[in-house]
């Protein structure tokens, strides 16, 4: 009997299906249209998640914000950040030595000439901030640097 697949061709097959796979669970789950976007959010939070900018240092909300609860994503509500992993950097904006996992994307940024570590929520792809390798060392040594206009603080006691 002929031969229709040969088993060199299925395992190619299933080695593409796999990857194509592993491509979409890395895509983000929320996608808005930009008019969505720009009615359901504040025009700050809109500038900052959806285009990319930065709001001005020591002005934010959560600059000097140290109560107890979860920083979630002021975009698609997901849980970015746990209060004991913010510190007080002085770079004035929040920082956070981890987040939750896998709540986040990364990407490289030229926007000032050099490259650096965007950060991006990996539901809606809203930009949050940067990471740079200057935090606490003796936790991760990481600092992610924040906008507070792209998280939404939710108290302890509400969770
Ligand atoms: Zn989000």
């Amino acid at each position: 009997m002929k031969k229709i697949l040969n088993p060199t061709f299925l395992m190619l097959m299933v080695i593409s299906f796999g990857c194509a796979q592993k491509q979409n669970n890395t895509a983000v789950k929320v996608t808005k249209s930009e008019d969505q976007w720009k009615a359901e959010l504040s025009e700050q939070s809109y500038r900052i998640l959806r285009k990319g900018e930065t709001e001005r240092p020591f002005t934010g909300e959560y600059d000097k914000h140290f109560e107890d609860g979860v920083y979630r994503c002021a975009g698609c509500n997901q849980k970015l950040f746990m209060s004991e992993n913010k510190y007080d950097s002085k770079c004035g904006w929040p920082a956070f030595d981890n987040a939750v996992k896998g709540s986040l994307k990364f990407d490289v940024d030229y926007k000032i000439g050099i490259p650096r570590t965007e950060v991006l929520c990996s539901n809606c792809g809203g930009h949050l901030g940067h990471v740079f390798n200057d935090g606490p060392k003796e936790t991760t040594g990481l600092r992610h640097c924040i906008n507070s206009a792209a998280l939404e603080f939710e108290p302890k006691e509400n969770e």
